[in-house]
């Protein structure tokens, strides 16, 4: 889900990309099919940030904290190699001052020589070698414990001097001498030692100037040291002093001063001269294995003895011979502090989000919830509950008022359709009463107000029905005025019509409820009378005839006379006009037999 609002926003990032106007994308984004919420977008792009920021960590996780270890161990190095150099040119000045010293003393003196070794903590030996084959050399005991071990020497013994006689060149004479320069002891060894013969005595001789060996590893101690030698003033003889090279551990030591980072000095040749912490195996370890260092001139990541190492060699120069420094460090500890760092960032990083999460989910809610709470409203109106539609308390001014203008909307809306019902109840009543006023005309005689012929069809319709389905009797009886021609003719029209309507009010008085009279044709009037014999029905004919005959009109001064024609229902009719049919029967035979009498349908 989240991941699809994140390629969501990177969507949307590409249509930006297109330069398309605002409301393109605006359309694009939220009325095509795939719309969003506010909060899912506000929480992708935070999403889509906080990958970024992961990605930026994870890439000083992995890249900047080795790049950035390389870089430190580099400027390391090469400030180490600096002073290494520094250290070493000076050393060799002072030892080549200490030598052209010598060489102006024509031949050995052990005051001078004793002197010389006090004021040089790095001189082993100082000693001159004849060209007669005599050698003679003092070596400060102090430079190293072993030394008293072998000389069998006191701690009072300071000095050791080695003499070879030219005259007797098969002995050679030990002294140990203390501080004071007296002799404590002295041993007398076969000799096979002729100085004559060795390289340093050669080559000054050769050279004619002063020469500088390689280093080497001292035969005595376990120390590397240089032989720096000269020809004497005006002689064949040479002058000699072996210098130690153990100041450069101190150099080492000021410069790395952490557990995990070991550094090496070292001489073309793989001659380790000096090393911070007196373990040469990783060295020799790494020399097994590469037999070039031109690559580690940067610095490098190798593993040795299943541990990773930054290995970085800067070559420097000396004075005749080319040597190396070697920097060795432990990879896991070299980016421990960048990596604690990027940890740090992370756990900032984690908790911030921890604390924004739930604040983005707080303020987006403050406008999504109420929107939502919207919709409903507008919902509430579309299914026209009025009642529920409240105002929505919001701290957003925005929403507050589409709220309160949501309210009046209802309210509106609300009011309006109450007063349109009301109107509406209002025509439905006047219609009503219209519809009965039409019914009551539809079935009603103007002149008389007694029932037309439409309301005395669909009653003899009923009753026939009924009287079907019952077996009940009922009763027609056809009444006509007679000559009532001659009341138009001799007295006029109006009076005809006034018959006419005293006529049926007292047909009306003479009738029961449950009898239905209407007006059958111009001055014939018809009764139904329901759930009555022919007996009842000619007896209330009979009744009709008199009264009708003996009422005194009030417009009309002569007698009004009937002739009726009485037909019951029988089961054989099947039509409503046959029973009228039947009584009209009768009617015409009152008619032709006189008038002003009842007559029967049999
Ligand atoms: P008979 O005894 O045979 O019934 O004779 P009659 O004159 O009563 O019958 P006839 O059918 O010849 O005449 C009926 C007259 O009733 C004719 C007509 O003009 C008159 N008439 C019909 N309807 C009305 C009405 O509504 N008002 C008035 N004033 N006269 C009407
Ligand atoms: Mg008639
Ligand atoms: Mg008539």
């Amino acid at each position: 889900m989240i991941l699809f609002k994140y390629f969501y926003v990177l969507k949307s990032i590409h249509i930006l990309f297109q330069r398309e106007t605002m409301p393109s994308i605006i359309s694009k984004l939220f009325l095509k099919k795939e719309q969003v919420s506010l909060k899912a977008t506000v929480l992708s792009l935070f999403f889509f940030i906080t990958i970024i920021l992961v990605l930026l960590l994870i890439s000083q996780l992995l890249y900047f904290s080795k790049k950035l270890s390389y870089e430190s161990i580099n400027l390391k190095l090469t400030t180490l190699v600096k002073d290494i150099q520094t250290s070493m040119t000076t050393n060799n000045k002072t030892n080549a001052n200490v030598l052209s010293l010598l060489s102006f003393q024509n031949s050995a003196n052990l005051k001078f020589y004793t002197k010389i070794l006090e004021n040089n903590r790095s001189l082993y030996a100082v000693y001159t070698g004849y060209s007669n084959g005599s050698f003679y050399e003092v070596i400060n005991l102090n430079i190293h414990p072993l030394l008293r071990k072998i000389y069998n020497a006191t701690s009072k013994d300071q000095w050791l001097l080695i003499e070879i006689l030219g005259s007797k060149p098969n002995e050679k004479k030990v002294t140990l001498l203390d501080k004071d320069l007296k002799p404590t002891s002295f041993s007398i060894t076969e000799n096979t030692y002729n100085p004559t013969l060795r390289p340093w005595y050669k080559n000054a001789l050769h050279k004619k100037t002063l020469i500088k060996t390689k280093p080497y590893e001292f035969s005595n101690i376990p120390s590397k040291g240089v032989t720096y030698a000269q020809q004497l003033e005006n002689s064949e003889d040479v002058v000699g002093i072996d210098v130690l090279i153990y100041d450069i551990q101190d150099i080492l030591k000021k410069h790395i001063t952490v557990a995990y980072m070991d550094a090496y000095l070292f001489t073309q040749d793989r001659l380790i001269i000096s090393s911070l912490m007196n373990d040469n195996t990783l060295l020799e370890l790494f020399f097994k294995k590469h037999s070039s260092f031109k690559e580690f001139e940067t610095p490098q990541l190798i593993t040795l003895n299943n541990k990773e190492y930054i290995v970085q060699i800067l070559p420097f120069k000396n004075t005749n011979s080319s040597d190396y420094v070697a920097l060795f460090s432990k990879y896991d500890n070299v980016v421990a502090p960048y990596k604690q760092q990027t940890y740090v960032l992370i756990a900032i990083f984690i908790a911030s989000l921890l604390v924004l999460i739930p604040l983005i989910i707080y303020f987006s809610n403050i406008i999504v919830k109420p929107i939502y709470k919207l919709v409903e409203q507008s919902q509430n109106i579309k299914n026209r509950k009025f009642d529920s539609v409240n105002n929505i308390e919001s701290p957003v001014l925005e929403v507050a008022l589409l709220s309160a203008s949501i309210k009046e909307m209802s309210n509106a809306i609300y009011s309006y359709q109450h007063s349109l019902e009301k109107k509406v109840q209002k025509r439905t009543q006047e219609l009503s009463l219209k519809n009965q006023e039409l019914l009551k005309l539809s079935i009603t005689d103007k002149l008389t107000g007694l029932y037309n012929r439409v309301k005395l069809d669909k009653t003899l319709q009923d009753e026939m029905n009924r009287s079907l389905r019952t077996g009940d009797v009922f009763c027609v009886i056809l009444m006509d005025i007679d000559f009532f021609k001659k009341i138009n003719d001799g007295y006029g029209h109006q009076t005809g019509d006034d018959v006419l309507i005293e006529t049926a009010q007292v047909l009306q008085k003479l009738l029961r409820k449950t009898d239905v009279l209407g007006r059958w044709g111009g001055e014939e009037f018809l009764i139904i009378s329901p759930l009555t014999s022919l007996e009842n029905g000619v007896k209330l004919a009979n009744k009709i005839n008199l009264f009708v005959q003996s009422h005194p009109y009030s417009t009309y001064k002569n007698q009004v006379t009937m002739s009726i024609g009485v037909a019951a229902f029988q089961k054989n009719i099947t039509k409503p006009e046959e029973i009228v049919a039947n009584a009209d029967k009768a009617l015409y035979e009152a008619k032709h037999n006189g008038r002003n009498q009842v007559k029967i349908f049999q």
